[in-house]
């Protein structure tokens, strides 16, 4: 079962994660970025959001993951 988006009522299939991440690479004379490897992820910025209506939704994982697979009986919804 597909489950339903508590902001907007559409169906959804998944999630539109988002955080912001250190990324750390080598930058060369060439003006390119080599290496590249996502050293760190602010946790405070991790967001799950409804891909229809861009409503921040979760903040966990597992959260997300129970929504989504239908484990979560009512979503938990952060902010106003
Ligand atoms: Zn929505």
């Amino acid at each position: 079962m597909t489950p339903h988006c508590p902001n907007c009522g559409k169906e959804i299939g998944h999630l539109t994660y988002s955080a912001n991440e250190i990324i750390v690479a080598k930058f060369t004379k060439d003006g390119k970025y080599v290496d590249e490897t996502h050293a760190d992820v602010d946790g405070k910025s991790i967001e799950y959001n409804c891909p229809e209506c861009s409503e921040s939704l979760f903040r966990s994982e597992a959260d997300a993951k129970n929504f989504l697979t239908g484990k979560l009986q009512e979503a938990k919804t952060y902010g106003p």
